[in-house]
């Protein structure tokens, strides 16, 4: 643990009028926090305190606890408190949760009861978790706000300049809030201009050199790296070859040394690796590497449970949802056909890493009695309207192949768009050849049936020169390409992702989805809380023209499919857990069309994720309104 992170433990931040500060606590002789620290938790909020400090017990608690909150509720309600309405909304929105965590509801479905651990904090009773820093900070912000002391808005240096109505008008008033916009636009630019994309001058520089290094090592030509062919013979599998062409951490070439050993699937293009920079710093390349060198904790918990992949490691649930060998089905009209197990290399958190044996298996083409079956299985359903041919990736099957696969999908009268997902553009641009672009492009027929290309571009540093030629040969064609970039630590800084959507546009894709990082364990590094990538959405891409923030963020809810993130409505916090965890509730696509099970998922603590960002040298400050995501 870095020294950042350590300092962080001893303290506590806490929001204090217009900023946020970081207060020491006080530990006893064996190390146990003091009680006293837990008056920055009961000054948050004394009714609250004084409410727990005096019931009874905790069904007490519980009745007065409710009373207070719906008489609170109520007033503000009838406007007997005076807020400005956005900062009544957080105080609304915060009750409402805090009803939810203290209800026996949900209580009974998580096992968890944060009432009895406040109960006992507040009577200086023994506490029977062990109660974390991130657990105190989401009551602190919690309580916070119900006092209407969030502090969300005296962040904003701006908010004197924005011109209230009645007080100037016309003109004089559209000024003011042209000015006050002008404002806004140039302090995020200058955040997105320092996420470098792969089209900077400096960067192709950078790189023509490193491409050069490597073909040297592969005692390779120009004409040898332009042919995709060449670059899957030269697939790197191993670190000693990898080592050759970039550093690598102890930590890195350890990771990738057990991957190795224990047959995880691992392998990187020598275009992507030309996309690393040499120096292992991860100052540029962060996102790059975390793509396809694993932590170390992943491959030791993908080894201690190679034996139980399909069990252990099956977040989605697909082998629920698969009627047919090959087949995954989740909505009505759209199902996903799976005839390529394999890549041209493997991204570390794979939603199928448990499907996948090996980079480029020979052995990935589907049995041929099995494709016929599931295209047969297509036939029999006309409510199919859309089939997704993924994998693996099928770009990396032949083209006499893909051709096949594509052909007898078209065949099917009732399928009216095929879709191709791949990260061709991303990891092997190459593989797009005349050839493969007519194959795909044969197939689209404007009026009766579209093909369309799903990409997943992770971070504006994947933006290159030759990315953007093979998008440019594809969208020649008429075909339309969406990307759908998941949500990781790797991408999550402020604005890194509008970065990336402003320049996939540019280059010619669509965000599509923004997909919250799948709750697996082996790639807890990964993972990024929903309440920032509700924030993400509200205070980054929001502020972007509508045509770049077409993307919409998603938590995929095993068995069921996406659960729209943005709709509140449709997902809420039941309980944190004692580490600081979120336990939601999600209510899939269904709800209100049939009665389907709900999903409960234990997210990762916003303490722990903020941490993480201190020590990628981020100012934890800018993220404060995290806390009010719900
Ligand atoms: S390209 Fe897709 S299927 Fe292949 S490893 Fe990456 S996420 Fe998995």
């Amino acid at each position: 643990m870095s020294e950042i992170s350590n300092q962080l433990i001893d303290y506590i931040l806490i929001p204090k009028n217009d900023t946020q500060r970081l207060v020491k606590l006080s530990k006893n002789d064996s190390g146990v926090h003091e009680q006293s620290n837990y008056n920055i938790l009961w000054n948050a909020n004394q009714a609250i305190h004084e409410i727990l400090k005096t019931s009874t017990d905790v069904e007490d608690a519980r009745e007065s606890l409710f009373d207070y909150l719906f008489l609170r509720e109520k007033s503000l309600l009838n406007g007997d408190e005076q807020y400005h309405p956005l900062e009544k909304n957080i105080i609304l929105e915060s009750i409402n949760v805090l009803k939810t965590i203290i209800s026996l509801s949900s209580e009974e479905r998580t096992g968890v009861s944060d009432l009895e651990i406040l109960f006992n904090l507040a009577k200086g009773y023994p506490a029977k978790a062990n109660i974390t820093q991130g657990f105190l900070l989401e009551f602190v912000h919690l309580f916070r706000a119900i006092s209407g002391l969030s502090g969300v808005y005296s962040h904003s240096s701006d908010q004197n300049n924005v011109p209230e109505a009645g007080l100037k008008k016309g003109r004089e008033a559209a000024i003011d809030r042209s000015n006050t916009l002008d404002r806004e636009e140039q302090k995020f630019d200058a955040i997105v201009r320092q996420y470098p994309t792969g089209l900077q001058p400096d960067v192709i520089r950078d790189r023509e050199i490193h491409k050069q290094r490597i073909l040297q090592y592969f005692n390779a030509s120009e004409q040898d790296w332009r042919n995709y062919r060449w670059q899957i013979k030269h697939v790197i599998r191993r670190a000693d070859v990898l080592k050759q062409l970039i550093d690598l951490t102890a930590d890195e070439e350890s990771a990738i040394r057990i991957a190795n050993e224990n047959r995880i699937p691992f392998g990187i293009t020598p275009y992507y690796v030309s996309l690393m920079d040499k120096n292992p710093s991860r100052r540029r390349d962060y996102s790059v590497r975390a793509q396809v060198i694993p932590p170390l904790n992943y491959s030791q918990t993908v080894a201690e449970n190679k034996n139980q992949r399909s069990e252990k490691f099956d977040f989605m649930g697909e082998r629920d949802t698969s009627p047919i060998e090959l087949v995954t089905r989740r909505y009505p009209q759209i199902a996903i056909l799976k005839p390529y197990n394999t890549c041209a290399q493997i991204c570390v958190y794979c939603q199928r890493n448990w499907e996948i044996n090996q980079v480029l298996d020979p052995h990935a083409f589907a049995r041929q009695d099995a494709i016929e079956e599931a295209m047969q299985w297509f036939e029999n359903h006309p409510s199919i309207q859309e089939v997704l041919i993924t994998g693996g990736d099928p770009l990396i099957m032949s083209d006499v192949k893909l051709n096949y696969i594509i052909g007898r999908v078209a065949e099917i009268e009732h399928i009216e768009r095929i879709r191709i997902g791949t990260r061709m553009f991303v990891v092997l641009p190459q593989r797009f050849t005349d050839n493969l672009v007519e194959i795909i492009a044969k197939y689209h027929e404007l009026g009766k049936r579209e093909v369309a290309v799903v990409t997943h571009f992770e971070h504006v540093w994947e933006i290159t020169p030759d990315a953007v030629q093979a998008i440019e040969k594809v969208r020649n064609r008429g075909i339309s390409i969406y990307n759908q970039a998941v949500f990781t630590f790797a991408n999550s800084r402020r604005f890194e992702l509008v970065a990336l959507r402003r320049q996939l546009r540019l280059a010619g894709i669509d965000p599509y989805y923004t997909f919250n990082a799948k709750g697996k364990d082996e790639t807890r590094e990964y993972r990024v809380p929903i309440a920032r990538l509700l924030q993400e959405r509200k205070e980054e891409a929001r502020l972007m023209p509508g045509l770049d923030r077409t993307d919409e963020p998603v938590f995929n809810v095993p068995r069921l499919g996406k659960n729209h993130l943005r709709s509140g409505q449709d997902h809420q916090i039941l309980s944190i857990l004692p580490d600081g965890r979120r336990i939601y509730e999600f209510l899939p696509w269904e709800k209100n069309i049939k009665l389907v099970s709900t999903y409960t998922h234990t997210d990762v603590s916003i303490f722990e994720y903020l941490k993480m960002l201190q020590k990628r040298a981020e100012n934890i400050d800018d993220y404060h309104s995290i806390w009010y995501y719900y």
